[in-house]
């Protein structure tokens, strides 16, 4: 009623400026503010309701946070502390993993479990994105090189704590939804590429820290090359569908120096292509 009123005023005063306004004009004119004040009323509703589904989506993430501290707690043993750190369960909590998975799974995107993303893969379980960043030890000037882009979600992890990210994807139609993803949601620090990522990133070595998301039979050499001295490791290894273990490899800063730690037993696809000639 209140748009009417208002539209018939400004038709009224339209009439003022005007010489003569048909009484037909008139009617529209109302019929258009109401119109406007309809669609008006139903962007808020919109709006209203977006800002609802946020707040569950956040309050999704909080509990999926509060599931990767306690399993954070249970593994200690294996990590040697109980605890990931706050600025890596910051950033788990405010990505979107939901925007990484495919429709079907949207409503699981924070259970504590890896889901399909398609072509075989899967993106991990919450906990072990968080684990594995932590381990890392990124810091905020540090180039990092993702091997397994699959739907993103980790690299986008990596891109809110490290300079750069580079990610390598060998699944070309993974590699290519990842990337539109990982732009579209404004990461423009991951830089993406479609290939096998056995052999690294040579043009844009060294790099600081290297996570490789698929389990090798062996730590591939390419990638020990391109490891800075000082630079750490996170790889699952062990043959494929047979029991893996995450390995943390540091690369000794003096000498260059490198030693393996085998921290806990993981499930993760394996990692093809030049992996298996070797
Ligand atoms: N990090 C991903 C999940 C990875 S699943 C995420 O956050 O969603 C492992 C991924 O490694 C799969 O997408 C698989 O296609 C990819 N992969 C397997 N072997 C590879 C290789 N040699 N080079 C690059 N990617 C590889």
């Amino acid at each position: 009623m209140r748009w009417l009123r208002r539209g018939a005023r400004r038709s009224d005063a339209w009439q003022g400026c005007r010489t003569s306004t048909p009484s037909h004009a008139i009617v529209a004119r109302s019929w258009s503010a109401l119109a406007l004040g309809v669609f008006l009323a139903l962007l808020v509703a919109a709006r209203s309701l977006t800002a609802a589904a946020q707040a569950d989506l956040a309050a999704e993430r909080a509990r999926m946070v509060a599931t990767i501290e306690a399993h954070a707690k249970q593994a200690s043993i294996a990590l040697g502390r109980d605890s990931i750190a706050p600025e890596i369960l910051k950033v788990v909590g405010d990505v979107p993993r939901h925007e990484f998975v495919p429709d079907r799974v949207r409503g699981d995107a924070y259970a504590d479990r890896p889901l399909p993303i398609g072509y075989g893969q899967t993106v991990s379980q919450p906990f072990i994105v968080a684990l594995m960043t932590d381990l890392l030890r990124v810091r905020p000037g540090d180039v990092v090189l993702e091997v397994g882009t699959g739907s993103g979600y980790q690299a986008a992890v990596l891109a809110h704590l490290a300079r750069q990210v580079y990610t390598i994807e060998i699944v070309p139609a993974l590699a290519d939804s990842a990337a539109a993803r990982l732009q579209r949601l404004g990461y423009g620090n991951v830089a993406t590429r479609s290939g096998d990522g056995y052999y690294g990133w040579e043009e844009a070595e060294p790099f600081d820290g290297i996570i490789v998301t698929a389990a090798a039979s062996q730590i591939p050499p390419p990638l020990i090359r391109q490891l800075k001295p000082g630079g750490r490791m996170v790889i699952p290894l062990g043959a494929p569908f047979a029991l893996q273990h995450l390995v943390l490899v540091e690369r000794n800063a003096d000498d260059g120096r490198v030693t393996t730690k085998q921290l806990l037993p993981v499930s993760f696809v394996p990692l093809t292509s030049g992996s298996r000639q070797r």
